[in-house]
């Protein structure tokens, strides 16, 4: 349920101030054209401690980085700026719960014309109260999706712009429409996996865990790459990066999605194809819940990933 008590505070022309003084000019670049490059952060509540924890808060802010430079976009902030007005903002918030933080690069602009444009380049942060962003009580049922990720060589997957997420949103629109709790992309005339509609994949046989590699057009997801972290760490479990085929789907002893928002979401159906008996696999299941400890810092060995909220 939208919490309508927050948020209260923005990140806004280089500065703190109150929701309602975050304002945009209508003419933006950003907003005619996505000229933008933005990150998707949570911060998780520790209950024990009472605290807050910003899950891996340096590395997005990396990410963004290498988003900006895809787009040459300026950011006229360091990465320690930006994790240090990120943490001002949740303290002035003060939520005892779940949150997420989005921070926005982008084309100020106000001239018509779709280019990036060095002078004008901005960047607001604001944070919300989340929970969770698909139901993680049962097991998803998905479509592979008549809309193909948008290709490198057309808006790059590897940045997360702004703009792109117009495929993410046909994506997603279509699989509710019919009935599909999310959708499966695959890479643009390819009968090979990319991801999700804004989560990466993973698929479990014999014991192993595949994902799609990095050249297929996915978004190089920091939860990926926990997953990855976490099932050969903690699991002993190998994980192999190379393409999956769209049939391999059908028959995988496991799939799940896994991503910032979606966290560790178990799939139990892919175009009507029963998976795991249409329930949370035994890896997945094992992979969930380490990955729920460690983002809440109740791991000693993963507190580098976690920030506290001070
Ligand atoms: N792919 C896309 C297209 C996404 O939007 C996201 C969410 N940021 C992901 C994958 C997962 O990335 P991360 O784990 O870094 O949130």
């Amino acid at each position: 349920m939208e919490n309508l008590n927050h948020p209260n505070y923005a990140f806004f022309q280089g500065r703190i101030v109150p929701m309602e003084e975050a304002k945009i000019d209508i003419r933006t670049s950003a907003l005619q054209y996505g000229t933008a490059v933005f990150e998707g952060i949570r911060s998780y509540w520790n209950d024990i401690e009472k605290a807050n924890y910003i899950f891996r808060l340096e590395d997005h802010y990396r990410r963004l980085f290498e988003s900006a430079k895809i787009m040459m976009l300026k950011i006229n902030y360091s990465i320690k700026d930006l994790c240090d007005y990120t943490i001002d903002l949740l303290k002035k918030e003060n939520y005892s719960e779940d949150s997420y933080i989005r921070p926005f690069a982008y084309n100020g602009d106000l001239n018509i014309g779709p280019k990036l444009n060095k002078d004008s380049q901005d960047l607001f942060i604001y944070t919300i109260p989340l929970g969770e962003y698909l139901d993680l009580s049962r097991a998803l049922k998905v479509c592979v999706s008549s809309w193909s990720r948008v290709p490198d060589n057309c808006i790059p997957p590897r940045a997360k712009i702004s703009g792109s997420y117009v495929n993410a949103a046909l994506q997603k629109t279509e699989a509710l429409i019919n009935g599909y709790d999310e959708a499966i992309t695959l890479s643009f005339g390819t009968s090979f996996i990319s991801e999700g509609s804004a989560m990466n994949l993973f698929m479990v046989k014999n014991e192993t865990l595949f994902t799609p590699p990095v050249s297929n057009d996915i978004l190089e997801g920091i939860t990926r790459n926990t997953v990855i972290e976490l099932s050969k760490e903690e699991l002993d479990l190998p994980v192999i990066e190379r393409q999956i085929s769209r049939t391999e789907l059908y028959t995988a002893d496991e799939l799940f999605f896994c991503g910032t928002g979606a966290q560790i979401a178990p799939i139990g159906n892919v175009d009507g194809r029963i998976i795991s008996s249409n329930e949370i696999g035994k890896i997945t299941k094992k992979i969930q819940d380490i990955y729920f400890l460690a983002v809440r810092n109740n791991i000693k060995k993963y507190s580098k990933w976690c920030t506290k909220v001070i």
